[in-house]
């Protein structure tokens, strides 16, 4: 499905990214791990289409499809979802208003029906069901005022509603508590179907605690320096980066 290969990136004169190969398939979840400042937001924003971010050499596909030579907008329109993708405020615009235009933009571009407002309700209520949340929130203004945990259950709603075939997920380091990390990971595992892939970016090993990944890679200084099943996110809660560091640095 995404086929990353040696990915190239930098932000001004730095270079952060410095040959990163991934490859996830349908039905995968893959989380990112790595000490900060390793490369993994810019790698997630090099995959969203930020363009402060400059792509130097390598390349990134999705079923085919040259991911790189897209707009942000028709990376989402080919099933890319991106959590940060939305997360400005929109003052005035409820989050239902915002995702019923979003899901029928989506729908038209896929060359599908757009739909009325009875069928939107009704995948609505099913989404919100699973995703357990509240229509309180949807109704509110998009993101304004929301707690972190109302953005993430938000994020997630989201996400169930556009049915996304690559989830990318970054959890940055900007103050989840438990119950935030709790709301990602009941999202993930429950939007996981054959068809659908999540990369899940963190340095929380906790957050692995409730997703269950397939594989676990480690980025350290650009790269990925290990890769391997859920075992290895345990024996990084016991033993830390330094012994990976030591490792890669020896290496290079
Ligand atoms: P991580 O998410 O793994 O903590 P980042 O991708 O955020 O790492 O950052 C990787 C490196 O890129 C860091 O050294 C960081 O200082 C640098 N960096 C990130 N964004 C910028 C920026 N806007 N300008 C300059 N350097 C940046
Ligand atoms: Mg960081
Ligand atoms: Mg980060």
């Amino acid at each position: 499905m995404l086929s990353i290969k040696n990915l190239h990136a930098r932000i001004e004169e730095k270079e952060i990214l410095r040959g990163i190969n991934l490859e996830v398939k349908a039905g995968e979840v893959h989380a990112i791990m790595g000490p900060n400042g390793s490369g993994k937001s810019t790698l997630a924003s090099v995959l969203a289409g930020r363009s402060d971010y400059e792509v130097t050499s390598g390349s990134v596909t999705l079923n085919g499809k040259d991911l790189l030579d897209l707009s942000p907008e028709d990376r989402a329109r080919e099933g890319v979802f991106l959590a940060f993708q939305y997360p400005i405020e929109i003052p005035g615009v409820s989050t239902i208003n915002f995702m019923k235009t979003a899901v029928n933009e989506i729908r038209e571009y896929r060359g599908q029906e757009t739909m009325d407002a009875v069928s939107f309700l009704k995948l609505m209520k099913e989404k919100m069901k699973l995703v357990e949340i509240d229509e309180s929130l949807l109704k509110r203004a998009l993101n304004e005022g929301f707690s972190g945990g109302e953005k993430k259950r938000n994020e997630i709603f989201q996400m169930a509603m556009l049915e996304p075939s690559l989830a990318i997920l970054d959890e940055t380091d900007s103050g989840l508590d438990i119950d935030a990390l709790r709301i990602v990971a009941n999202g993930v595992n429950k939007l996981k179907t054959p068809n659908n892939a999540t990369i899940v970016v963190t340095h929380y090993q906790r957050l692995l605690d409730y997703i269950v990944p397939d594989f676990v890679h480690v980025l350290y200084k650009g790269r990925i320096v290990k890769s391997g099943t859920k075992e290895l996110a345990l024996e990084l809660e016991e033993k830390g980066y330094d012994w990976i560091k030591a490792e890669a640095d020896a290496q290079t």
